[in-house]
């Protein structure tokens, strides 16, 4: 069965989408640590990040570096942090969050409560900067 984040690239649901290229896609976390807070996939399925291949691993890493520049143009911060987690979804990913001290990137943080409006826009101002590049 499809993970909920193929359904997502597959566009059968709904994503706020900042990049894609042919084997990645990145989208907004529904549940931020703060604005800009982004996650970025393979397209392929792999549960486990370090089962990628290493050219996909790569090849992922550096898709990550273009999306969390264009993070940081949009949203201004100390620094773009980077976790992998991975318990809840079993589809690899990387967390990019925008932050401004250690304790941004605190999992167990209350999470950010956006309106559909405020999402749309933080996905499109990142989009933008994405695009610029
Ligand atoms: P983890 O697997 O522990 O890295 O956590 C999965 C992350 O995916 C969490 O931060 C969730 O908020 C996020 N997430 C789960 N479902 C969606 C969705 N439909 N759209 C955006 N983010 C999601």
């Amino acid at each position: 069965m499809a993970t909920i984040f193929s359904k997502i690239i597959a566009g059968d649901i709904p994503s706020y989408k900042v990049a894609e290229n042919e084997h990645f896609y990145a989208f907004l976390d529904i549940n931020p640590l703060a604005k800009g807070h982004t996650l970025v996939v393979p397209k392929r399925e792999v549960d486990y990040i370090f089962d990628l291949d290493d050219e996909e691993l790569a090849a992922m890493q550096v898709f990550a570096k273009g999306v969390a520049l264009a993070i940081q143009q949009a949203f201004p911060c100390q620094k773009v942090g980077q976790a992998v987690i991975g318990l809840e979804v079993p589809h690899a990913h990387i967390h990019l969050i925008p932050i401004q001290r250690e304790s941004d990137m605190i999992f167990s943080n209350p999470k950010l409560k956006l309106t559909d409006e405020e999402f749309k826009a933080i996905a499109a101002a990142i989009q933008q900067k994405w695009s610029e590049r």
